[in-house]
């Protein structure tokens, strides 16, 4: 059985890890490797390789981070095929969309590569007589990305290149559940010039994740997964006096009026809720149908569903592959079971679903829930599959405050041809990122990612701008060259 190692200080390690976890492959059902998990003395080692390295990272010009990000970008494209595989074998997702979430993970990369505009300061000249005042932004040092099984390249990538090109020095602690996606780019990176311990990749679980929340030198941590998880990193992290951006889980709600375009909105609507086995932070779990879009637009979906190819990740036929565990099957399997016996109609059950030659793989069909309510644990539940429930509204006052009562904010869409209805509900609805006829409005690398309420723990958006400023600490300084001695003045210093 391979082991699959961490990466410190540039080179593969046990360090002193003997724990471990099986990672699977989901559409075989099969344990394809072991995972080490790190205690807190390998966490020691990692932080203390990226420390040592800070030292001369932390002093590297603009143009030589920009170097490195450039051609790491490069090697990117060039092993994206190769990478897309890794991805696909260890969650499960279609090869296909493998690639785009290293197309959209690069585009943060890309985003790196212009950092030296995007850490320009500001220069007021002659503030007071013959002074000047200019700002600039220093990294903060070592900091620490903890990342979700859903997208095990783009969301470190949201983190790692921004942090890194700012200046400062990195450890990864992915999902443990597909962990090698990781360790190639840790191998990229070492290929595109960057130096050995500027960034690290410490697998593990919550000792791992506990080790980096208390450690002295870690400066801050970026953290992306479920809510419960996020709220626990944020409180530890901050406790210890670190900087600590969070973001959490997701129940994403689409809206869809009456006047909207069904068939354009039904077809966006599958492949959010249905893609990536709904395992998206900003999948469609809930269609707010309103008034007399309601039936017709449930007929629409219930036929495009069952047209849904399940299927193994690497098979190109395949719209869908499995979930990402044995665990996470049955948590879909009872959300629909619980979802039939509140109440709700199940219009099309994917429980049964059997992919052929795949029998032990983790697969479970597309399932279409309607006239589900609020009350439901279909509902308030993030079910994390391939599960959309629809629930009925009257008027798109009512679908917005159907979403502004739920706790998440993570993205929403509407779908409508009224610019009028789109601009009212883009103003009123509590949630971060939204979409008109865009049913997954996940925001360009140049701005920042991140929701409202319980999506996002604390205020820190990732990527982008948001980015730049969390991995960033500002200096104010206000110059003076006398070219006269002045006597010593003893009241508060205005501008004169
Ligand atoms: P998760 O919260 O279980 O795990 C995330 C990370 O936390 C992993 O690295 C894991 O090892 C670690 N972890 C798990 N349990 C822990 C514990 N008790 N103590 C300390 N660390 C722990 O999330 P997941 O199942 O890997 O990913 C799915 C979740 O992530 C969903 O809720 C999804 O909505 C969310 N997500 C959110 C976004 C976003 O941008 N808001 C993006 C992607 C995924």
């Amino acid at each position: 059985m391979n082991t699959i190692e961490h990466w410190i200080d540039g080179t593969a390690t046990s360090a002193g890890s003997t724990r471990t976890a099986p990672v699977f492959d989901p559409a075989t059902g099969k344990r394809q490797s072991d995972v080490l998990l790190a205690e807190a003395s390998d966490v020691d080692t990692a932080v203390a390789a990226a420390s040592k390295a800070f030292g001369s990272w932390g002093e590297s010009s603009l143009s030589q981070r920009t170097k490195v990000m450039f051609a790491f970008r490069e090697l990117l494209v060039t092993h994206e095929d190769e990478l897309a595989r890794i991805i696909s074998s260890e969650h499960g997702k279609v090869v296909d969309d493998a690639r785009g979430e290293i197309v959209r993970g690069r585009e943060v990369v890309e985003y790196a590569c212009g950092i030296a505009d995007a850490l320009k300061g500001s220069f007021s000249g002659q503030v007071s007589r013959d002074v000047d005042v200019h700002d600039f932004r220093q990294p903060l040092g070592v900091v620490a990305g903890i990342t979700p099984f859903n997208f095990p390249i783009m969301v470190p990538l949201w983190m790692h290149p921004i942090a890194i090109a700012t200046g400062n020095t990195f450890v990864l602690k992915p999902s443990e559940r597909d962990p090698s996606a990781s360790n190639f780019v840790a191998r990229l990176y070492a290929e595109a010039g960057l130096p050995d311990g500027v960034f690290n990749v410490v697998h593990g679980d919550k000792t791992a994740v506990d080790a980096l929340l208390d450690h002295p030198e870690v400066a801050a941590v970026s953290f992306v997964g479920s809510t419960p998880i996020a709220k626990y990193v944020h409180e530890r992290g901050t406790a210890s006096g670190k900087r600590v951006q969070a973001l959490g889980g997701a129940k994403n709600h689409a809206v869809v009026l009456p006047d909207a375009d069904l068939e354009y909105a039904a077809n966006h609507l599958t492949a959010a809720a249905f893609g990536s086995a709904g395992q998206r932070c900003m999948a469609i779990s809930v269609g707010v149908a309103v008034g007399a879009a309601g039936d017709k637009l449930v007929e629409i979906l219930e036929r495009k569903a069952r047209e849904v190819k399940v299927g193994p990740g690497s098979d190109p036929a395949s719209d869908m592959g499995p979930v990402v565990t044995e665990a996470a099957r049955e948590r879909v399997v009872n959300a629909v079971a619980g979802g039939a016996e509140q109440g709700a109609s199940v219009v099309v059950d994917g429980r049964g679903l059997r992919v052929p030659g795949h029998e032990e793989g983790f697969f479970v069909g597309p399932s279409l829930l309607d006239n589900v309510t609020t009350d439901m644990a279909a509902y308030r539940e993030e079910i994390f599959g391939p599960v959309l429930a629809v629930v009925r509204a009257e008027t798109v006052d009512e679908a917005i405050a159907i979403i502004n009562a739920n706790p998440y904010g993570n993205g929403t869409a509407i779908f409508t041809g009224s610019g009028e209805a789109a601009r009212k509900f883009q103003r009123e609805v509590k949630v971060g990122m939204i979409g008109v006829n865009v049913p997954i409005p996940v925001p360009m690398s140049y701005y920042s990612f991140g929701g409202w309420k319980d999506s996002l723990i604390g205020d820190s958006p990732i990527h982008g701008p948001e980015g730049v400023r969390f991995y960033t600490r500002a200096k104010v300084v206000t110059t003076r060259w006398p070219h006269t001695s002045t006597a010593a003045a003893f009241t508060f210093p205005t501008s004169s």
